[in-house]
């Protein structure tokens, strides 16, 4: 399979490539100010939630699709690039209609063969970059599945994001890395970009930084990171978000060093 090198016309391959937002979009002001804040310290592509797969009903689902006109917005005043997580066709669509640059699959949907082929189904003879994080299950048979049920629908700006696994024993992580799934990957598909999302493996602010360099150390391509105006005050995963602020401390303490492929 050949991937496409150029995931983002007009961007370099500079380590880290960072996407960072907020879990979920809530409010336009929320929005707004979470993206003014981002593209001040330097960010180029703006994650934001609009439909929320939650694990139990009853939590926040997502605004939908009136928070499509947000990320609009986010494009037009801050030139950032935006993404957003499908999970059905009728999200595609509506992604689409307003202009979302890149789509990307969440953890609990790269479980699902239905669901993964339904967006490929949906995207044949679109050009978007669609990354695809790993099944919620360690099972790197899914995550290969579904790339490749986006590859064989077309879609060639393909990028894995490793946001760790569940797992029925607690420790000290949201979700474990199981870091040699993600190396098994990238056996498979040695020019496949890989990002890490230290927010959803942690689950806590305090475990980013950390969590960042080990993937800096692995030579991943890129960090999705959740970052919120007023983290405390989020809806969603409130413990993992940081403010802009504290994200730049962190993208600056990150030591990148030139490691052998
Ligand atoms: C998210 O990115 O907010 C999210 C729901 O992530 P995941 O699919 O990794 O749980
Ligand atoms: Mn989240």
């Amino acid at each position: 399979m050949e991937f496409s090198s150029i995931l983002f016309p007009g961007m370099d391959d500079k380590r880290p490539l960072v996407i960072a937002g907020p879990c979920s979009a809530e409010t336009e002001e929320q929005v707004m100010t979470t993206a003014r804040q981002l593209a001040a310290i330097g960010i180029k592509i703006f994650r934001a939630g609009i439909w929320k797969p939650r694990t139990k009903p009853g939590g926040f689902e997502g605004v939908g699709s009136p928070g499509l006109k947000w990320l609009q917005r986010v494009k037009k005043e801050t030139g950032m690039y935006t993404t957003t997580e499908v999970a059905t066709e009728k999200h595609v669509y509506e992604a689409l209609k307003y202009g979302v640059d890149i789509l990307w699959i969440g953890a609990r949907t790269t479980a699902n063969p239905f669901a993964v082929q339904e967006i490929a189904n949906t995207l044949i003879g679109v050009d978007i970059p669609v990354l695809i994080k790993n099944p919620v299950n360690p099972d790197v048979e899914l995550w290969v599945g579904a790339i490749e049920r986006l590859y064989n629908a077309g879609i060639t700006r393909l990028a894995a994001i490793h946001r760790g696994f569940s797992s029925a024993d607690k420790n000290v992580y949201r979700n474990t890395p199981q870091w040699h799934i993600p190396i098994e990957l990238k056996r498979r598909f040695p020019d496949l970009p890989i990002f890490c999302d230290p927010s959803h493996m942690g689950g806590k602010r305090s475990m980013i930084q950390s969590l960042s360099q080990q993937a800096m150390d692995l030579n991943y391509s890129g960090l999705i990171i959740e970052s919120h105006c007023s983290p405390d005050e989020a809806w969603s995963d409130k413990d993992q978000q940081v403010t802009p602020e504290e994200l730049d401390r962190i993208l600056h303490s990150l030591v990148i060093r030139d490691t052998i492929q």
